[in-house]
């Protein structure tokens, strides 16, 4: 069986939900998951904002709003007062449910059950719609499923169980409908897998399932060779491998969750990349294969701090790194970039929630400096050391560029830039000029 997933704005519209309609009714069986409508996720941030702002009113105005759009697009998506009826009357009580947290206090707890309820106002529609126009699917809610453990990865036997037992309770359905980014987490609180997240459930479904291939739907062509929303004339690429494909997604491609493609790459199950408003477009194919000398794609990652700490005791001393990168896991933050030299080390975080108690540790081993608003610029493709010449050409394209830190040979497909935020954009042109134009 396939998994297909539909983002938002593949949802974003009755017009879009009219037509992903279409798209899944094949005669075969699938699970599809989807996202909340283009912008709900957002407006329930909103929200929340307010209630952690103690404004009532600017949340219950923004809820009202929201309800409202909501009872329009009913309106548009159905013609039979039944499934129209059937559907509002969920939404109410969904929106009834956020009005309730309006009233007491707000804590992250809370915040997490307003997030959820995107992804449970759109998919009762699609349901719904679905059985209007007479196709024989069933919701099946991600809340029964989907879990996380203690550390916020996938549990994969409680998820396996649930699943299997929900879909044979309903054999007889032509598609199952789930929420992608909702979970429950070891503590059996609603909980998300965070955002971006649809991506990642449709991957774990795949893994659970072993389905034959697991497809993300959404606004564009396929994984383009350069970020589409800072570059010009970007172009698909057609074959990606897993590792490849993660390297991007983690390195800020946004068409892909960061850690999506772990499940489907464990279980060796093709992941295909297509678009919603041109079904007949090849998009790109994530698989086992590797296409051998090749630079495939450049990615950013925003938001990255560098800190260097200088020892002159790290000259000959072993142990030095090790209790450096302790000092990281003692507050839980992960190291994105190393590079080291003589005289000390260079390294990035994404996560400052500890940036202060991290700098006061590390200020026992060396004297500590720290880069802020940094980019993580990423290049991938068959980065093998043994081609000779690669490495040179990434290097060249940025020669107009001060770069912070490079980082090549912890993977045979990666090779990473530390920048200035404020040069982003010009590098990530430069690297499609010289790369790929
Ligand atoms: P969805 O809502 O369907 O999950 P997203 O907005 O999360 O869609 O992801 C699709 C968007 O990712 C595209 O519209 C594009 O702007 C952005 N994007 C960033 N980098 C890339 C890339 N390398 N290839 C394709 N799209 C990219
Ligand atoms: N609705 C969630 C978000 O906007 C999850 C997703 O779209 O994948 O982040
Ligand atoms: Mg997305």
């Amino acid at each position: 069986m396939k998994v297909l997933k539909f983002g938002g704005t593949s949802v974003g519209s009755a017009q879009r939900m009219k037509d992903v309609a279409k798209l899944i009714c094949d005669g075969e069986n699938k699970i599809v998951v989807l996202s909340a409508m283009s912008g709900t996720t957002n407006t329930l941030i909103e929200i929340s904002d307010y209630l952690y702002k103690k404004n009532p009113d600017g949340a219950n105005e923004t809820i009202n709003n929201l309800e409202k759009k909501y009872k329009m697009i009913v309106n548009e998506l159905f013609s039979k007062e039944e499934y129209k009826a059937k559907t509002l009357a969920v939404h109410k009580v969904i929106f009834n449910d956020i009005r309730a947290l309006t009233l007491d206090l707000f804590t992250s707890f809370e915040e997490k059950v307003v997030l959820a309820q995107g992804e449970l106002l759109s998919t009762v529609m699609v349901n719904n719609y679905l059985n209007e126009i007479g196709v024989k699917s069933v919701l099946l809610p991600a809340l029964d499923f989907m879990k996380t453990d203690k550390n916020a990865e996938p549990d994969y036997v409680f998820i396996k169980e649930h699943l299997t037992a929900t879909l044979n309770a309903n054999k007889d359905a032509e598609l199952y409908i789930t929420q992608g980014f909702i979970c429950k987490n070891a503590y059996n609180e609603i909980d998300n897998l965070q955002r971006g997240g649809s991506d990642y459930t449709a991957s774990i479904i795949g893994a659970a399932i072993l389905a034959s291939e697991v497809q993300i739907w959404t606004d564009i062509d396929g994984m383009h060779n350069n970020d589409p929303r800072f570059v010009e004339k970007t172009a698909p690429v057609r074959v990606l491998n897993f590792d490849e494909a993660a390297e991007l997604a983690y390195f800020g491609a946004k068409i892909l969750h960061p850690t999506c493609i772990l499940p489907t790459k464990l279980a060796n199950i093709p992941v295909r990349l297509l678009n919603t408003m041109e079904p007949q477009a090849p998009g790109t194919l994530i698989c086992g294969e590797s296409e051998p000398k090749k630079i495939k794609a450049v990615a950013a990652k925003d938001g990255i701090t560098a800190i260097k700490i200088k020892s002159g005791r790290m000259l000959l001393a072993y142990g030095f790194l090790r209790k450096v990168f302790e000092i990281f896991e003692s507050y839980q933050t992960s190291i994105d970039m190393v590079t080291t030299s003589e005289v000390g080390v260079s390294l990035t975080i994404d996560n400052t929630n500890h940036l202060k108690d991290i700098l006061d540790d590390l200020k026992k081993f060396g004297t500590v400096s720290v880069d802020k608003d940094m980019v993580i610029v990423c290049v991938t493709g068959d980065l093998e050391w043994t081609n000779i010449g690669f490495e040179a050409k990434v290097v060249d394209a940025l020669k107009e560029i001060p770069v912070r830190m490079i980082a090549y040979g912890g993977s045979n497909h990666n090779i990473s830039f530390l920048i200035k935020a404020e040069d982003k954009k010009r590098s990530l042109q430069a690297l499609s000029t010289h790369l790929f134009n």
